[in-house]
Parts: structure tokens; sequence; C-alpha cells
């Protein structure tokens, strides 16, 4: 439709505007069909699909204590990933049932609450293109002493029941995740000036 209207006012100038105005209409159209609307404002990316992926990270006790919050957030803000929500809090058994449901036989599942009961979580949606796979890649291994050195756990910790921070392993979790924790009013739609310049236009 916008397309359209486009085209009519171009032949419009076309037909009634100097020999200049005919010379660069016809490359000015191409360029309009090719690329859409965004040559013509600002557009904004969080409107793509892609780039509106969504993660859960969370920094857990261990994290916490040892004073790594701003080491951490520093890590996703300079890979190029926007913060759309964050908040402190004592995580519930209840909540932490549901978010390690699928671990709830493990025999480690006891003293995994006790862990992430023992003190304060930060936790943080990050949104941008891959984000859910390229945080896993950022955060390592599960158990520290395989995660490589550059990763969060490979760089913060030594032992898989203290390896400070958790990201969602798939976008259906991180969903499900973002769900459980925040409340859609918490999460934050914003227009990073620099998303031009971290993703395809
Ligand atoms: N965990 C543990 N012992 C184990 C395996 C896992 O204490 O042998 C804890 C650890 O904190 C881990 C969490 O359980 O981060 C969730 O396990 P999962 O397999 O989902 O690993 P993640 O997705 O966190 O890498
Ligand atoms: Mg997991």
């Amino acid at each position: 439709m916008l397309q359209r209207s486009i085209f009519h006012t171009a032949l419009k100038h076309f037909f009634t505007g100097g020999p200049e105005t005919r010379r660069s209409l016809p490359c000015g159209l191409l360029c309009a069909f090719r690329w859409g609307p965004g040559l013509f404002w600002h557009r904004s990316k969080s409107s793509l699909p892609d780039v509106r992926e969504r993660t859960l990270v969370a920094i857990k006790p261990d994290g916490v204590q040892r004073r790594l919050v701003g080491q951490i957030i520093q890590r996703f803000e300079q890979r190029g990933f926007k913060l759309v929500g964050l908040k402190m809090l004592q995580a519930s058994q209840d909540v932490l049932s549901e978010h390690y449901c699928n671990l709830r036989t493990k025999p480690f599942y006891n003293s995994l609450v006790r862990y992430m009961t023992s003190g304060p979580l930060v936790v943080m949606v990050w949104e941008g293109h891959n984000v859910v796979q390229t945080s896993r890649t950022m955060v390592g291994h599960t158990n520290p002493a395989q995660a490589q050195a550059g990763t969060v756990r490979g760089d913060f910790s030594i032992h898989v029941s203290r390896n400070v921070i958790h990201a969602s392993d798939s976008v259906e979790g991180a969903e499900k995740e973002i769900q459980l924790w925040f409340q859609a009013k918490d999460l934050l739609d914003w227009n990073c000036w620099d998303q031009i310049s971290t993703g395809e236009l």
C-alpha cells in the first residue's frame, strides 16, 4: 500500500519535474522497492521477529555474593544484546520447582534448590538476534570443569553445584521461563539507538 503510493507520487514527479528529477528517480524507486519503508524513516529493529528473540539469564546466589553482577551484565551488553527486564529477588521454592521441573527426580535436586534459595538472584531478560543460543555459548558448559575459558562459567567457577549463572536452553524454554519470572508489564520495549549497527538492516 505504502509502496504503491510512493510509486504514484514518484511518477507524478517524473512527469512534472525537471531533467535532474527524471535522471535520479528510477534509481530511487528501485531502492524503495528493494529496501521498503526503512529507507524513508528510521525503522524500529525491534519490530523484526528474529531480533525480538528473548532469553532469561539469572545470576545465581554465588554470583551475587561474589559481586560478579556487574561483570556478567557487561558481557551481555558488550556482545550487543539489549536488556529488557531486570530484578533482584529471593526465589521461592514454588518458582524454583517450576523452573527446574525437569530435574525434580535428579539426586542433586534438593541441594540445587537449597543453593538457589541461599541468597538473592539477579534475573534478567536479554533480547537480540539468536540470543538464546549465543547466551548458552557465553555461559559455557554446565560443569565449569568442562567450560571453556572465556565463558562465564569457565572464567568464574570451578564446581557444577556453584556455577554462577543460568541461561535458557531453547527459545520455547525461554518463553516459559520469562513468563514464570516476569510479568509482561515488567519487560520494556525500547529502541536501542545502536541496533542498526549491531545487525543487518
Ligand atoms: N546441577 C548440579 N549438579 C549436576 C547437574 C546440574 O548441581 O550434576 C545444577 C547446576 O546448578 C545446573 C542446574 O543444576 O546449572 C541445572 O542443570 P541443567 O542440566 O539444566 O544445566 P544448565 O542448563 O544450567 O547448564
Ligand atoms: Mg538447564
